[in-house]
């Protein structure tokens, strides 16, 4: 789906998972699909801190895919943590904490994300409040 140049594969994955060519690489360039909903999220992530916009869209449930995707404020993503994740049938979540620079430091976003799976694929549907 997306050329990814062959140099980068052999890097660390942004989601932390180990070599992107061995993690979320293969569901960049199409060549794989996520198969839980917690290998989507993670892509999702690595596709945010790699500015792969077609990605996010692409993964994006058509119901709730904004008609605008554009990643001009997105900030420099450091690190995720995943908290919990799992599913039920066709639903899945994933709780996370994702970090990134900001003026001031290292800021954090945590969210739990809702996905649903139709006829095989996992999609991102919405994120759902978190409760401290
Ligand atoms: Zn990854």
């Amino acid at each position: 789906m997306i050329n990814i140049p062959a140099k980068n594969m052999g890097k660390k994955c942004p989601c932390g998972g180990g070599k992107y060519a061995n993690c979320c690489g293969p569901f960049h360039t199409g060549t794989k699909l996520p198969r839980t909903a917690e290998q989507l999220m993670r892509s999702r992530y690595s596709a945010f801190a790699r500015n792969l916009v077609e990605y996010i869209a692409a993964t994006w449930h058509p119901s709730t895919r904004p008609e605008q995707l554009e990643l001009s404020d997105n900030p420099v993503w450091l690190q995720l943590q995943i908290i919990a994740s799992g599913s039920q049938g066709n639903r899945g979540y994933v709780h996370f904490i994702a970090y990134f620079a900001a003026e001031d430091g290292i800021a954090e976003m945590e969210e739990e994300s809702e996905f649903i799976r139709e006829q095989g694929r996992w999609w991102y549907l919405n994120a759902i409040s978190v409760e401290h």
